[in-house]
């Protein structure tokens, strides 16, 4: 089996990253116009500011979307179908992809409540959604 891939972590996210691999998530916010973002990027893709804070998130959520993943394209990940991918709209505004872990597929649906969880990996942490 493959080692399963890991983020690319640049000046732009790292701070994203290390506050994923200490369990507690941030995300950028605006300094002008408050909204959340996610990637991290320079400037808000809203009203074009560059100033910005980071600030932890609440870790809850609501399903947006999802997949199913039967036959995985990478083989590091052959050992974990079926599995979810999903869309995850935070409260705070950001919608992002990450697995969707202790679900019963038959059970899922949009709009349903999750929180945020993290899986621990050889270097490095990854977020992932539960049902709540
Ligand atoms: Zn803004």
């Amino acid at each position: 089996m493959e080692q399963r891939p890991g983020p690319q972590i640049n000046a732009q996210s790292e701070a994203y990253w290390q506050s994923v691999t200490q369990h507690a998530m941030v995300l950028q916010r605006c300094e002008r116009c408050s909204t959340f973002r996610f990637y991290p990027t320079p400037v808000c893709p809203k009203c074009w500011f560059t100033g910005f804070s980071w600030e932890q998130v609440s870790g809850e959520g609501e399903l947006y979307s999802f997949t199913i993943v039967h036959k995985p394209v990478n083989d590091a990940f052959a050992g974990n179908a079926p599995y979810v991918i999903a869309l995850v709209t935070l409260a705070e505004g950001p919608t992002m992809m990450m697995n969707l872990e202790d679900v019963d597929l038959e059970a899922l649906q949009i709009g349903m409540p999750l929180k945020l969880g993290y899986l621990d990996f050889e270097g490095f942490t990854l977020p992932v959604a539960r049902p709540v």
